[in-house]
């Protein structure tokens, strides 16, 4: 079998695995970051579009967990990961979410302010910015909505570039993802990037990894197997296939058992004013109200989302898609209670993801649909699709305080973007998988640098948080 080398491999190339190979490469390391998914330019198929889905999610977007209620979860799979397909809203977190973290599993050198400078750096280097003017008519509805009810909403900053002339400038092409940003900054610095190359297992060595045994298409579009040797191994794969594949190479303590999400339900609500512009982009309007428990908001609703999201039970569905303009999607986004576990499946290309969807995260989820519901009927909103099985469309608060109060178990559409915590990090050897920095615990050399880190929910967007996170924990591997 063929063998090649790198100092440093770095397994999957989203925000964790870009960071950590700038970083290194940076400081002058060899490095060599395998990516699962293809090398796509950024603007190789319009954003959130069905050719896209097809391109950058993994199976498509078409990933499930078991439990009470199946909890269907986005993930991209290629070059920038989450970071090419998501709606690149960012934010810190609380400095007492973050000094949560500390005490919940005592991670060492954590104080919330010793962070500063790495969200800093992640906001300069990714390009973090506000709209330059205006709003879009989506989020100026969100906030008419929410001011009738006496609530506040913030503008949410993007990972975005609006350069150019005009109110318009760079709302649909600006993305700064992975892709355009870290991942040719660190080819720049000498990295290595392959593309179309799954890890299998990773080769372990007692206390060491010794590197692993990838899969990847060959000159001639065959599947080849090659081991890659490597001094140092980051695995970046995001949280679902990081644990997978920690324990598909015999790492399991503490691996896999405590995935987190975000639990999230959305509606179409339809009014009488046009108010879906799609030359907007993605709305970046939250209400700021109940967070960090719940956020609100708009998402980008184009035909094809607006066609996913709309209940059956609004009719025909053709008639009311000819109204797109007046339609849009809302959702509430709770931060979850369930702690789910991942196994990998020998025989399958995908593991077993199982969480329960807990009923304070119901209760939670029905508080969100309740508020979200008052603040659109306040907005002008004359009808909602029901994001209950089979229910009827929502046309008055009163038909939404019945649902809200006992939402069903299994009969709702859940849907997550924000997965976390399956390999999380600290001091406290009972409680985590890893060390302070991400190194496993037990390994001399093996360490993780993504999502799965997260000691609990960042009760926000949490791109920045993998960004700021990874660049901490590298930047102490290379010094
Ligand atoms: C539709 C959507 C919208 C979102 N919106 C936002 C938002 O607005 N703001 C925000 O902050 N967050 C958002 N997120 C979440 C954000 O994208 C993720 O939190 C972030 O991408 C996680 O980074 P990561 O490095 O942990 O993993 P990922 O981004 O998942 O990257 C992991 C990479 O590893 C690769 N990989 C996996 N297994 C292997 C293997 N065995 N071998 C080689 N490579 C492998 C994968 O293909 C993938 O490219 C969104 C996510 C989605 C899906």
């Amino acid at each position: 079998m063929k063998v090649e080398r790198a100092d440093l491999l770095v397994v999957g190339s989203g925000p964790g695995g870009a960071m950590t190979a700038v970083v290194a490469a940076e400081a002058g390391r060899d490095v060599l970051v395998v990516e699962e998914g293809a090398h796509w330019p950024l603007r190789s198929a319009p954003s959130f579009s069905l050719a896209e889905m097809d391109q950058k999610y993994r199976n498509g977007g078409l990933n499930v967990t078991f439990g009470g209620t199946s909890i269907t979860y986005l993930e991209g799979r290629c070059v920038g990961g989450g970071s090419e397909i998501n709606a690149a809203l960012y934010h810190r977190p609380l400095a007492s979410t973050l000094a949560d973290w500390r005490d919940r599993t005592d991670i060492a050198d954590f104080e919330p302010d010793s962070l500063v400078p790495h969200f800093e750096a992640v906001e300069r280097d990714c390009e973090v910015h506000m709209l330059p003017q205006g709003n879009g008519p989506a989020s100026a509805l969100l906030q008419r909505g929410a001011g009738a009810m006496g609530w506040s909403t913030k503008e949410i900053a993007r990972f975005w570039s609006y350069e150019g002339e005009g109110p318009r400038a760079g709302l649909l092409d600006g993305r700064r993802s992975m892709s355009v940003t870290l991942v040719p900054r660190a080819s720049r610095a000498g990295a290595r990037l392959s593309p179309d190359t799954r890890v299998i297992r990773l080769l372990r060595n007692g206390r060491r990894v010794s590197g692993a045994l990838v899969e990847r298409t060959d000159s001639e579009g065959r599947p080849e197997r090659v081991t890659i040797e490597a001094r140092d191994v980051f695995v970046c794969a995001g949280a679902v296939q990081t644990p997978r594949l920690l324990r598909r190479s015999g790492f399991t303590h503490n691996v896999g058992d405590t995935l987190q999400l975000h639990p999230m339900i959305r509606v179409t609500a339809r009014f009488r004013e046009e108010m879906n512009d799609p030359a907007w982009g993605v709305p970046t309007e939250q209400v700021d109200e109940f967070k960090p428990a719940l956020t609100l908001g708009c998402s980008y609703s184009s035909v094809p989302h607006l066609a996913l999201w709309m209940g059956a039970e609004l009719g025909n569905k053709r008639a009311q898609l000819r109204d797109w303009k007046r339609t849009g999607i809302f959702y509430v986004a709770a931060v979850g209670t369930g702690v789910g576990k991942i196994r990998d499946l020998p025989l399958l290309n995908e593991p077993l993801v199982r969480l329960p969807l807990t009923s304070a995260d119901l209760a939670r989820l029905g508080e969100g649909l309740l508020r979200l519901g008052q603040l659109l009927f306040a907005a002008g909103a004359v009808e909602l699709s029901n994001p209950v099985e089979g229910g009827k469309a929502i046309r008055t608060v009163a038909d939404l305080e019945a649902l809200a109060k006992a939402l069903p178990q299994g009969k709702m559409a859940v849907s997550t973007i924000h997965l976390f915590s399956s390999v999380p990090m600290g001091r406290n050897e009972a409680l985590t998988a890893t060390d302070s920095y991400g190194r496993v615990h037990g390994t001399e050399n093996l360490y993780v640098n993504d999502a799965s880190l997260f000691p609990a929910s960042p009760a926000v967007n949490p791109q920045g948080t993998v960004l700021a996170l990874a660049r901490r924990n590298v930047q102490r591997w290379v010094g």
